[in-house]
């Protein structure tokens, strides 16, 4: 037989289909096998199969060995492999690292086993052991204590008995010695109390109309506390009962705990988790239960759409409209459309939830009619959502007021606090202060590789570029003029800390943000906490906007709201809109009702006035109307050509290069261009690296387009030349 094989070498010039001879009847679609290749042996995955060949069939190589008896792939994976590396103009070996846990590849991780030992069948108990020493008590002890028959582990026997006696009993036969696959399972501490309610005739619609529907794609558009969590675990059960598998996305690795501690409440071990949080080990045995049928319902975040399930019924995601869920590095792949594809190809149900849907599935939701639309307008017991204070900030600075609270927000919080409440502080800045700034000369302290400014961590007492991670000493004075003079700019969650401890010196705080959650269980921990009632107050960046049910909390505070909206990127009033009403969307979700102080320098923004409102529908027409008019997405894609180097000279010849041949396509095709033009990125260094962009705005959904651009772009690349071609990404920075 004939094997269509890929290697594992992420270069184009290998991107192709090698072919091998194999006899062994093991090696099956998707099996990772070694190959020889060149003078070397090499990782690959079968893609295909066949008996015959078109090569010679002397020269044709044979597989050197097969990896693992279970193929690693089916043929619905390889299938989303090929889709994944044609959308996202990446080499299948590329695309392949998205569907097997890295520690799978080079073998890096074994499997751990278990060892048991258990009495040899039929052994006479009696005649063994006065075959024995006198001395040999021992051995006769253990012979006893496995009389009855059960497996033990060797590990607990060796502690009781001596390894000694242990294996001399296994050695004479009286005993035999097995080994079992041991499954390294995170989260081991998490509670599992099952806490099962009676659906709301709102959630039983909800269900049923997924179930009914002959659509795909659904769109539950669900305010905040709108039970949509509920709504998920039922159509799990209902497609785990029916025999199939589910994946079950989540925007944050931190949101997956609290998912997994509801699905292992009800459905336990069928439940694994997938995210690049936990250890090698745990990844490496989840993704196996998976794989093996053992676990049913994969949860984790966007990459844990590639999840190895056969049978796949339903993809739910979580607050769908995240940014999260498009990866902003090579492969760039939307999790949506990567869903889409891989639930249309199974015939399995994609459901997407969100209090503020994106802008593109509503439209589709609605004004194209593709989707199943569902909502859910009220919280659940009918809880009112929380009230909103605005408050005006450039009257807080003109009465004198330097701290990051205006008067409104500091007896909020102190009523929220004698009440016996919790409250949230919400700011998008993680460190001390933002930047740095000479009060003598004006110069801010910027990274030297990249062209930002640098944050002041007062924790370290260090500088962070937040854009490269490089890590510099806090400066005594300028490095400009030698003035000892410095000026904190902007304020950030540590400083809204040491902030609140001078206001509430009573009050027990914590802090959630990149910084303290370094490691795996460091989210976990403190909501935990929080939610445990050990803290009063949770300060924290977007990690605590998203999706976390306090019943406790009664005030939000919001310190910047503007932070967002001074974005040049075309979907800035979209975010502002959704973390607003997200942040908002933890006030007052128990019995409690909510409130919520919101702190902005331009209150009179409309897209500000209508999140206040949560006046989603509002806000969509006046968005989608923008978008069509001037022609953003959903009604063109915009592609970026980012060219990158540490040759200033060269990334711009090449840039210039790219550009004359796009020029030409865009002469031939003006009317599938709404915009093109050729620039200095807005972030012009990086890492050392200067960048240049080509901007186009072009028709939605031209693939043909798109390939062309890629070709003429990717001509280009060199060692020392980065070109990545990006489309609709988030970030144009
Ligand atoms: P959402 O995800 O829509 O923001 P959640 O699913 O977190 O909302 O639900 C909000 C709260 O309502 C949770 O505390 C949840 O346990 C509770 N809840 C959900 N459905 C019901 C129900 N049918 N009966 C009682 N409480 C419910
Ligand atoms: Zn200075
Ligand atoms: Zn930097």
């Amino acid at each position: 037989m004939f094997a269509d094989v890929i290697v594992d070498i992420n270069n184009v010039e290998v991107d192709k289909v090698f072919e091998y001879s194999f006899s062994d009847c093991k090696i099956n679609l998707g099996s990772r096998v070694v190959v020889p290749f060149g003078k070397k042996f090499i990782e690959g995955i079968v893609i295909g199969i066949k008996d015959t060949t078109n090569y010679d069939v002397e020269k044709i190589k044979p597989i050197h060995s097969l990896l693992e008896q279970t193929p690693a792939l089916t043929k619905e994976t390889l299938q989303l492999m090929e889709y994944v590396a044609k959308t996202c103009y990446v080499t299948r070996a590329s695309a392949l690292r998205l569907f097997l846990p890295s520690e799978m590849r080079k073998g890096k991780v074994k499997e751990q086993f278990n060892r048991y030992v258990q009495l040899a069948p039929n052994l006479d108990i009696e005649l063994a052991k006065s075959s024995l020493r006198k001395t040999a008590i021992k051995q006769k002890e253990l012979i006893d204590f496995l009389g009855d028959g059960q497996k033990r582990l060797f590990s607990m026997l060796a502690e009781k008995f001596g390894n000694s006696a242990v294996n001399a009993v296994i050695e004479k036969n009286f005993a035999v010695l097995t080994k079992e696959k041991y499954f390294r399972s995170p989260y081991k501490t998490l509670d599992n109390q099952t806490n099962s309610v009676e659906l709301t005739e709102k959630q039983k619609l909800a269900v049923q109309s997924i179930k009914n529907t002959d659509k795909t794609v659904n769109l539950i558009f669900g305010v905040t506390g709108s039970g949509k969590t509920e709504v998920y675990l039922n159509l799990i059960n209902h497609v785990i009962s029916q025999g199939k598998t589910a994946i079950m996305l989540v925007p944050e690795i931190a949101l997956t705990p609290q998912m997994l501690k509801q699905l292992r409440a009800r459905f336990s071990d069928d439940a694994a988790i997938l995210h690049s949080g936990l250890s090698a080990g745990e990844r490496f045995d989840e993704w196996w239960r998976l794989r093996n049928g053992q676990a049913r319902i994969a949860i984790g975040a966007r990459s844990a759409i590639f999840a190895p399930l056969e049978n796949l019924g339903l993809i739910i995601i979580d607050e769908e409209h995240d940014g999260s869920y498009t990866s902003e590095s090579a492969p760039r792949y939307n999790t949506i459309d990567v869903a889409k594809y891989r639930a249309e190809n199974c015939g399995a149900k994609l459901v997407l939830g969100s209090a503020t849907p994106s802008v593109e599935s509503y439209k589709n939701a609605t004004i194209d009619g593709n989707y199943n639309l569902i909502e859910l307008p009220d919280r659940i017991n009918k809880r009112p959502l929380p009230t909103v204070d605005v408050v005006d900030m450039r009257k807080e600075v003109m009465r004198g007021n330097n701290s990051p609270f205006s008067s409104v927000l500091k007896d909020e919080i102190g009523d929220c606090l004698s009440k016996g409440n919790q409250a949230i502080i919400f700011l998008n800045q993680r460190g001390y202060s933002k930047t740095v700034i000479c009060t003598e000369c004006g110069h801010v302290q910027k990274c030297t590789d990249c062209d930002v400014s640098l944050t002041y961590h007062k924790e370290e007492n260090a500088l962070l570029c937040h854009y490269c991670g490089a890590k510099y000493k806090m400066i005594e004075a300028c490095t400009e003029c030698g003035s000892p003079f410095i000026r904190h700019g902007g304020t950030g969650t540590e400083r809204v800390v040491i902030e609140l401890k001078k206001l509430f010196p009573q009050a027990r705080i914590l802090r959630m943000d990149r910084d303290t959650t370094q490691n795996k269980e460091g989210h976990f921990n403190i909501l935990n906490k929080f939610t445990n009632r050990e803290a009063d107050i949770l300060v924290g960046t977007q990690m605590i906007a998203k999706g976390h049910d306090f019943p406790f909390v009664t005030l939000v505070g919001i310190l910047d709201a503007d932070m967002s909206l001074h974005f040049s990127d075309f979907r800035s009033g979209e975010r502002t809109f959704q973390l607003l009403t997200q942040v908002a969307g933890r006030s007052g979700r128990a019995k409690e009702s909510g409130k919520v102080v919101l702190q902005t320098y331009s209150p009179e923004n409309l897209v500000l006035r209508q999140a206040i409102r949560y006046d989603y529908k509002g806000f969509f027409n006046q968005e989608i109307s923008i978008r069509k008019a001037t022609g953003f997405p959903p009604y063109a894609d915009i592609v970026r050509v980012l060219v990158s180097s540490e040759d200033d000279e060269g990334a711009l010849n090449a840039t210039k290069a790219i550009y004359n041949e796009l020029n030409l396509i865009y002469l031939e095709n003006r009317q599938k261009f709404k915009f093109f033009g050729c620039m200095k990125a807005p972030l012009k260094r990086l890492q050392n690296k200067f960048r240049y962009q080509i901007l186009m705005r072009i028709d939605a959904n031209d693939r043909k387009l798109l390939d062309t651009i890629f070709v003429i772009s990717d001509k280009y690349k060199s060692r020392n030349l980065l070109i990545s071609m990006e489309i609709n990404s988030n970030n144009l920075t």
